[in-house]
């Protein structure tokens, strides 16, 4: 995904985070803290790529990044998200003070670029160094930015615009559904033969 498509992206995301009550931080927490706080990691895991937007200017950090473990490889992990969120909340100095909800949207923007490169036929490797690719391509390769920015575009208007009591609705109705299948389905499963 273009480094277009991954701010459009963060932007959609931080804004259904707060409306939909992500987390009871995030809910509460200040625009001006959590949407700069998403962007600015919105293209890190990108680092790994010596000609992406952050690589060209860090060329020094990307390249030996590059080298090591290649493009979407321990920066598109969860393995990367857990490292960060344990120097965040332990390396730091302490006399820097990071509000919570600056570090949730921080956290939240990592963790929104890796969910939209799962969404290109590419994926991500989530359980690196597992090699397993973790995908659901419904969009092309970034080599076609159109359709990407149109449906990124799509998500932040969808965001902004629905009502929050309707979005609520469905969450409420999806997950109903979610627990009457696993109710119906999970005593098939642990009859299933190990
Ligand atoms: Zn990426």
């Amino acid at each position: 995904m273009t480094a277009e498509g991954h701010l459009l992206f963060a932007l959609a995301t931080a804004v259904a985070a707060k409306r939909y009550d992500l987390t009871p931080i995030i809910s509460t927490a200040d625009w001006w803290h959590l949407i700069p706080a998403c962007l600015l990691t919105s293209l890190l895991p990108d680092i790994d790529h010596p000609k992406s937007l952050l690589g060209q200017r860090l060329r020094w950090i990307s390249l030996p990044i590059s080298r090591i473990v290649g493009h979407r490889g321990f920066t598109h992990s969860l393995i990367a998200v857990l490292i960060g969120v344990f120097l965040l909340l332990n390396k730091l100095p302490t006399n820097l003070f990071i509000p919570s909800d600056v570090i949730q949207g921080m956290v939240l923007g990592y963790l929104s670029h890796i969910l939209a490169d799962m969404l290109t036929p590419a994926g991500v490797p989530l359980l690196w160094p597992c090699r397993w690719r973790f995908r659901l391509p419904i969009l092309p390769s970034s080599k076609h930015p159109q359709p990407e920015r149109y449906f990124c575009i799509a998500l932040l208007t969808f965001t902004v615009l629905t009502p929050e009591s309707l979005t609520k609705q469905w969450i409420t109705v999806g997950s109903q559904q979610m627990n009457q299948t696993w109710q119906q389905w999970s005593p098939l499963l642990w009859r299933f033969p190990r």
